[in-house]
């Protein structure tokens, strides 16, 4: 039977793996079979899938194992998208519920949540987006394998697959994706239910009436916000005594702040978490204590959210095997070219350093597939964009005023507030701005931070003058259609560059 059943192997791997596959699992279910690869990407999430698509593009034969069911990883199935549509639809509700529409002339009668029906359409998101990297893997002819992958040995991968078998792939190159997971807070165990992640936080059943976020980093407030907006009584616990996380502009921080409370959220700043425990009625209680005077204080809610950031993930990958050492904050090293210690495996996206974005991970899965192919490797950090998609929006890119300061450089500032921007007057949305922060003596633009309407889509013009080393005048320069919130950005580029504004 084993003799008969490695004549099948061989001749099957060398024609269709899929169709291997299959008929080795119906003849044999721990059967192990090997595939020849170019790349083997481990992990599908932004990083792995594009780094795999572009891959195959490129000729190379293009392997990506897969140890979730769906592909796209945390972005796709707990992060980005299913967040993005819970903010969406709770900022209709919101509007609707507020009376915001009314103020705008439209009655809208009895406003009504469908908790099910909204996490249902987020659900349909979700489904669509993996279904169509699916689509995407098909197209551009990338085996995927539904397993886990360890490494064990430069050329080797094998994937354990849900039905117990192992798919062994032998491959020139192997791009590691696996990404990030929830970082524990010590002493409270997730749940999921009632003392939930970011991930529990994106499917509860019901509205709960109090919740206290632990930590007001991005994730934090996007998903605090999302339930603020349905009803619940939002506290955000954070040990520092700034909302937004690491990279925020101060005055951004500040301003977003108080946006935020006048929503209805309420912030514990410079205070820490010493504990949380469930009280006999179901609730829970969470001891926090002030960081300046050790006050302490118990805050009653019936869901906890732990926001306290992600960590890398390498559970058994197999890193061991090939002598790959972690970093002190548990990433893979890897040096410019996204290569580790070992030169065939590369890294990329939120195991490695760097700011845990989707489209970073993008960008490194496209430059490392270049850069194996001989072509140059070149990601400007200092460019990547950073949004929070609350209402409004946030976003910046480059150094901030802080940063700038550290680093003892000489800047010009130039500012433009959305109250006196056309488009967000006519929509009334007027809160927040724009600043521009460029070299005092080049007028280049080091960084751009804005707080308003649509800013996670404004941002991208500032990454791309950036990108292109354009100075603040450049951009006030260029023709900005009328009236936009576009507008805003050429106003502040025009006041870094020449102190004045044309409408404020
Ligand atoms: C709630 C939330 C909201 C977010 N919102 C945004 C946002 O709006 N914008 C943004 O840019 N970023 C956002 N992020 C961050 C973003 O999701 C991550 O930066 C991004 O997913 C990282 O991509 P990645 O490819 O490195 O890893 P991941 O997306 O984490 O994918 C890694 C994949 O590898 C798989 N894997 C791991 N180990 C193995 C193994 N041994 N074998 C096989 N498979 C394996 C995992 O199952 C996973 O599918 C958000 C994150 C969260 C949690």
């Amino acid at each position: 039977m084993q003799a008969n059943m490695r004549q099948l192997v061989s001749l099957l791997s060398k024609t269709n793996f899929n169709t291997f596959r299959a008929s080795s699992a119906l003849y044999c279910r721990h059967y192990s079979s090997q595939h020849e690869a170019d790349v083997v990407v481990v992990g599908s999430g932004p990083g792995g899938y594009v780094a795999a698509i572009k891959a195959a593009q490129m000729g190379l034969n293009t392997v990506c194992i897969e140890k979730g069911d769906t592909l796209g990883g945390t972005c796709l199935n707990v992060g980005c998208i299913p967040s993005k549509a819970l903010l969406n639809n709770s900022h209709y509700y919101h509007m609707a519920h507020s009376g915001d529409l009314a103020s705008r002339g439209i009655e809208v009668g009895e406003v009504k949540l469908d908790l099910e029906k909204l996490m249902g359409q987020k659900s349909n998101a979700v489904k669509s987006l993996t279904g169509g990297i699916a689509q995407l893997f098909k197209k551009n002819k990338v085996t995927h394998l539904n397993g886990w992958g360890t490494i064990t040995g430069p050329n080797t991968v094998q994937a354990k697959m849900a039905d117990g078998s192992v798919e062994t792939v032998n491959t020139k190159y192997m791009i590691v994706a696996t990404g990030s997971e929830v970082t524990p807070f010590p002493g409270i165990e997730i749940d999921e239910e009632t003392i939930v992640s970011s991930t529990g936080a994106l499917s509860l059943k019901e509205v709960p009436k109090r919740m206290v976020v632990i930590g007001a980093g991005v994730i934090g407030l996007e998903l605090g916000s999302v339930w603020s907006r349905l009803g619940s009584e939002v506290i955000a616990v954070e040990f520092l005594n700034s909302i937004g996380g690491a990279g925020i502009d101060g005055e951004v921080s500040k301003s977003f702040q108080k946006i935020l409370t006048k929503q209805g959220l309420k912030f514990k700043l410079g205070t820490k978490v010493t504990g949380a425990s469930r009280t006999g009625s179901g609730s829970i209680t969470v001891s926090v204590e002030s960081v300046k005077d050790g006050a302490k204080e118990d805050l009653e809610c019936d869901v906890l959210l732990v926001c306290v950031g992600r960590r890398p993930y390498t559970d058994c990958l197999g890193l061991e095997n090939v002598g790959i050492a972690l970093d002190d904050r548990g990433r893979i090293p890897v040096n410019a070219q996204l290569q580790t210690i070992v030169p065939n495996i590369h890294a990329i996206g939120d195991v490695i350093h760097g700011p845990m974005l989707a489209h970073k991970a993008e960008d490194e899965g496209i430059i490392c597939v270049e850069g194996i192919l001989g072509g140059h490797v070149h990601l400007d950090y200092n460019c990547v964009p950073s949004v929070v998609y609350t209402h409004p929006e946030v976003a910046w890119v480059g150094k901030t005023e802080e940063d700038l300061k550290k680093e003892g450089v000489e800047y010009k500032i130039g500012k433009f507030p959305y109250m006196a921007n056309s488009r967000a007057k006519t929509n009334n949305e007027t809160d927040g701005f724009v600043k521009v922060l460029a070299d005092k003596a080049t007028d280049r633009i080091l960084g751009t931070h804005m707080i308003g309407p649509g800013a996670g889509e404004l941002i991208n013009e500032s990454v791309l003058a950036m990108e292109y080393g354009a100075s603040a005048e450049d951009v006030a320069r260029v023709c900005h259609a009328h009236p936009t919130c576009a507008e805003a950005l050429r106003e502040a580029n025009l006041a870094a560059y020449i102190g004045k504004p044309i409408n404020f």
